[in-house]
């Protein structure tokens, strides 16, 4: 058995380092876990904004899923960016024979304003895989997108729960609020709100971070309360450790 929990992250990658796979690598050994990589497309950006993404060939992604989980077993799944609707069905079939605790992390929007992904493919992405994910951590403006009929974040949150999530996690470090309020969805239970400061700096990468911690920590076994309060903690301490690489905004401090 391999001692470090292992956690299969689909994400894209980002040569700035800030996002996407290298911030699951980097979160995930911080917190003792290892990560099995799948890239979900490559991108052309810097620190400031995403100026174009090349989604991987979903058959590739399939070749690249069999043979793997032939030789390895997961803890958890992290999806992150997804490169195009061609790869749900792909992915779906991944999180069915899994069998373990999926974050998914709904990648629509660039901090910088890019779309990482146009409606239709937001709206497939609700259709196919929600309902199979564990925990789902948009920004307010990603379930806003998701839910474009919704009066306001709590109408999104019952919303997404609606679509199959177990759990969601609404996150408002992008709202105007002088704190960060995130608010934690699940049946049966009013909204739990975190209140966070809110740092003077704007920073890259801040949501893949959040996520590949929760899938860290759930794959150590944590359940979801837990795993959700520990990884709001330490994301928080890696934004504060957070470094400047370029001329836009900051990277999160993961490094252990
Ligand atoms: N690039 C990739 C590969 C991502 O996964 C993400 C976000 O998840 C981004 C860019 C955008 O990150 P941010 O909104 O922090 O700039």
């Amino acid at each position: 058995m391999p001692t470090r929990p292992l956690v299969l992250c689909l994400s894209g990658l980002d040569p700035s380092g800030g996002a996407g796979l290298q911030a699951d690598i980097e979160t995930v050994a911080a917190l003792g876990g290892h990560v099995l990589g799948l890239v979900t497309a490559l991108t052309v950006q810097d620190t400031r904004n995403v100026a174009e993404v090349a989604a991987t060939d979903p058959e590739l992604l399939r070749r690249q899923l069999d043979l793997l989980l032939r030789d390895c077993r997961p803890q958890a799944v992290k999806l992150g960016l997804l490169g195009s609707a061609g790869q749900f069905g792909v992915i779906l079939d991944l999180l069915q024979t899994c069998g373990v605790p999926v974050v998914c992390d709904p990648v629509l929007r660039a901090g910088g304003g890019a779309r990482l992904l146009d409606p239709t493919a937001g709206a497939a992405l609700r259709r196919t895989l929600f309902p199979a994910v564990t925990l789902l951590t948009p920004n307010a403006a990603e379930a806003r997108l998701l839910c474009p009929g919704a009066a306001d974040l709590d109408a999104c949150g019952r919303e997404l729960l609606e679509a199959g999530c177990a759990n969601v996690l609404i996150t408002g470090g992008d709202e105007p609020a002088d704190d960060v309020v995130n608010s934690w969805y699940a049946a049966g239970r009013a909204p739990q709100r975190y209140r966070w400061p809110r740092l003077p700096e704007t920073f890259h990468g801040a949501g893949c971070t959040l996520a590949a911690a929760l899938a860290a920590l759930l794959a150590q076994g944590l359940d979801t309360a837990a795993a959700l309060q520990r990884a709001q903690e330490w994301t928080l301490q890696a934004l504060r450790r957070a470094q400047t690489v370029g001329r836009g905004r900051r990277i999160p401090g993961r490094a252990a």
